[in-house]
């Protein structure tokens, strides 16, 4: 069978304030902020992607920061938590980072034989890091955070879901996921070699309240695939299986196609190529205001209205 899906591509967020946001992500949690753009829909909101050094697939969480945006809400229906793969020695460096920093962490618990921290960042996204050495990956060092401990890219997302069967048969008949656990009402799929950045846990939650999008929410969870070909063999495949799926979108950094999944979160399916250096070099990622051709003639005015973004 061919590989059409490799993992998680990327995760994408709603927040509130822009420059919190930074400071969170870039500060706190080490990672590096790979893009700087706007919102292709909305041109007025920034659309910000942290990541490892290059922005990797399955390392890549991304912001619209719309400023005054009400909370959202924790739910079914919804991905509620993303968690971060660090190496097993770094527990007590995140603790005490956690701590120094004001963030009311919970855990360590345990979730199939890996310790794990959960918290929430200023919005109320729910974050998780998880100590395990089955990650070959490299984090970035944002010069504070020893390169050992850093931020390695995703290792999974959970789902919530009332009713989890149908969102269950569409990780694994149309998806290529994989069942390799169960615990607690939690399911784990893989996708493609598996290991941090390619799981998906399903969470039977019956018992909670829907989800609310506001600030702090996951707008939509992105899965990887290899090239146009693939994204397209997808599409038709999801298409005849009764799937409304978008035609596909440029996102400049990447092709995108969007569907709703049966439990009612957006899913994307996301092209590797060509990425984040298509429009920068890797040591320049972040730094200046990259926007699409067709907002270049409105620059002037879309860099007065969007804030000013400091990198600590
Ligand atoms: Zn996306």
């Amino acid at each position: 069978m061919e590989t059409l899906i490799n993992g998680l591509h990327h995760v994408t967020t709603l927040a509130g304030d822009t420059q919190r946001n930074v400071d969170y992500y870039t500060d706190i949690l080490g990672l590096r902020l790979v893009k700087k753009t706007v919102n292709f829909d909305a041109p007025d909101v920034y659309h910000l992607y942290y990541g490892n050094e290059t922005g990797s697939p399955g390392t890549i969480l991304t912001f619209f920061p719309y400023g005054n945006l009400p909370r959202g809400r924790k739910g079914v229906g919804q991905l509620t938590y993303t968690a971060f793969s660090v190496a097993v020695n770094s527990l007590r460096f995140w603790m005490d980072r956690l701590h120094e920093r004001n963030i009311s962490y919970a855990g360590p618990y345990k979730r199939f034989d890996e310790s794990y921290l959960r918290f929430d960042d200023f919005d109320g996204m729910g974050i998780e890091l998880v100590f395990t050495n089955d990650d070959s990956r490299t984090g970035w060092s944002n010069g504070h955070i020893p390169v050992e401990f850093a931020v390695r890219g995703f290792h999974t997302v959970t789902l919530n879901q009332q009713n989890p069967d149908r969102t269950i048969q569409l990780l694994t008949e149309n998806l290529q996921h994989t069942l390799v656990g169960e615990e607690e009402g939690r399911f784990r799929f893989k996708a493609g070699i598996g290991g941090s950045g390619n799981y998906v846990d399903v969470l039977h939650s019956p018992n909670d309240v829907r989800a609310l999008q506001g600030a702090g929410s996951v707008h939509h969870v992105a899965f990887s695939t290899n090239s146009d070909e693939t994204q397209l063999l997808i599409q038709q495949q999801l298409t005849e299986s009764g799937y409304q799926v978008t035609p596909v979108q440029d996102r400049n950094y990447f092709n995108s196609i969007y569907f709703r999944e049966p439990g009612g979160i957006l899913f994307e399916v996301a092209t590797n190529p060509p990425g984040f250096t298509v429009d920068e070099p890797i040591s320049d990622l972040g730094k200046s205001l990259k926007l699409p051709a067709q907002y270049e003639s409105r620059r002037a005015k879309i860099e007065t209205e969007l804030p000013e973004i400091m990198l600590k």
